[in-house]
C-alpha cells in the first residue's frame, strides 16, 4: 500500500510518497504562498500531491491515504484547522476544501504530533505502545502517542507541553501565559540564560566564541563551551538541564509513558544532553524507585514531517 505525506511549513510544502516498510518513494516539494487566497493553496498541494505519485510511478488509484501536518492545531474529526498563524489560517475547513481535488481519505495534525507518531511507527519509539516526542527548538512541541494513536485531546487542542506554566507569574510567554514550560527549556530559554549570566561574567569562554557579539549568542554557544567545561557556560547548562528534568519527570509524573523522545535542535547535542538528562529527571518523580522511561533521541530527522504525516489514519 502507498500513502502520500504531507509537511507544511512556512516556508516550504513537502509531499512523498511512502510504501509498507515506511521508506519514502519520491519526494516534491513547492514554495509556500501565503498571500494566496485559501482556496488556491488547497489547490496546489493537491497538485503537489498529484505530482508526487506520478513521480513514484503510482498512480492515484494506488494512494490509499493522505496524511497532513501543519505548524499549528486541527480538528482531526471534522478536518477543519483551527489555528495555523505561518500560514494565516484560522478556522479554515481544509480536509472539505481538499476533497474537492480527490476522494482520497485525508487526515490532518499538528506537526509535532504527526513526527510523534513517525518516531512510534518507524523511528526510535517503534514497538513501543505509549511515547511522548518532545522537540526542544526555538520553542517547545510535543506530541502524545497512546496504544499507537495520537492522543491530541478531546478538541484537539491538547498536548501543549510547552505552554505548561511551570513557574507561577513566571517569563511572560507568547501565547500571553506567564512561566510556561517553554520559557524554561527550549532553546530561546537557554540563549535567555547564558544572556543573563554574560552580563554578569562577561569573562567567559562563549563571548570569545562571539566575537563579543551577545546578539550572536546560539544554544549551541552554550553547549560548546560547557562541552570544553567553561565554568560560566557549565553553570548555565547544569540549570539548563535541571530545568529540562523538572520538565520530564512532569511528563513521567501525569503520563508514565514508556518512552521520551527528543528532537529539535537542542537535540543535535547528542550524549551531552542526554546522559545528564536521564540522571537528573528521576529525582523529580515520585515514584521512582520503580522503572523510569526510557529517554532517547529522534533519528528520523526531516523525514518525520512526511512519514508520520503519511501514517494518520
Ligand atoms: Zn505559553
Amino acid at each position: 500500500m502507498f500513502r502520500i505525506g504531507i509537511d507544511v511549513g512556512g516556508t516550504g510544502i513537502q509531499a512523498g510518497v511512502i510504501d509498507d516498510s515506511f521508506r519514502i518513494l519520491a519526494e516534491e516539494s513547492i514554495p509556500t504562498r501565503t498571500s494566496d487566497p485559501f482556496a488556491d493553496q488547497v489547490a496546489r498541494i493537491a497538485g503537489c500531491v498529484k505530482s508526487v505519485a506520478a513521480k513514484a510511478g503510482l498512480t492515484m488509484e494506488q494512494i490509499v491515504s493522505i496524511g497532513i501536518g501543519i505548524p499549528g492545531i486541527a480538528n482531526a474529526a471534522t478536518g477543519e484547522i483551527i489555528k495555523c498563524t505561518n500560514m494565516g489560517w484560522y478556522h479554515v475547513p481544509f480536509r472539505n476544501e481538499f476533497m474537492k481535488h480527490t476522494s482520497i481519505p485525508v487526515f490532518i495534525d499538528n506537526d509535532a504530533n504527526v513526527a510523534a507518531l513517525a518516531e512510534s511507527v518507524a523511528g526510535v519509539s517503534a514497538d513501543s505502545s505509549s511515547s511522548v516526542f518532545v522537540t526542544i527548538g526555538t520553542g517547545i512541541g510535543s506530541g502524545i502517542i497512546l496504544n499507537g494513536r495520537i492522543w491530541s485531546g478531546f478538541h484537539g487542542i491538547g498536548g501543549e507541553l510547552g505552554h505548561v506554566i511551570f513557574d507561577l507569574d513566571g517569563v511572560p510567554c507568547t501565547c500571553g501565559n506567564k512561566g510556561c514550560l517553554e520559557r524554561y527549556c527550549s532553546a530561546t530559554a537557554l540563549i535567555r540564560m547564558a544572556r543573563e549570566a554574560i552580563s554578569l561574567h562577561p569573562e567567559t569562554l562563549m563571548m570569545k566564541m562571539i566575537s563579543g557579539d551577545v546578539s550572536r549568542l546560539e544554544a549551541r554557544t552554550v553547549i560548546d563551551a560547557a562541552r570544553q567545561s567553561d565554568p560560566l557556560a557549565s553553570e548555565v547548562y547544569a540549570q539548563y538541564i535541571d530545568q529540562l528534568a523538572q520538565a520530564f519527570a512532569n511528563i513521567v509524573n501525569f503520563l508514565d509513558p514508556e518512552v521520551i523522545v527528543i528532537g529539535g535542535g537542542v537535540s543535535k547535542a547528542g550524549n551531552f544532553l542526554l546522559d545528564p538528562l536521564r540522571r537528573e529527571f528521576p529525582k523529580y518523580v515520585i515514584y521512582n524507585d520503580q522503572p523510569m522511561p526510557e529517554i532517547k533521541l529522534a533519528i528520523l530527522g526531516s523525514e518525520a514531517g512526511i512519514i508520520g504525516a503519511a501514517m494518520l489514519s
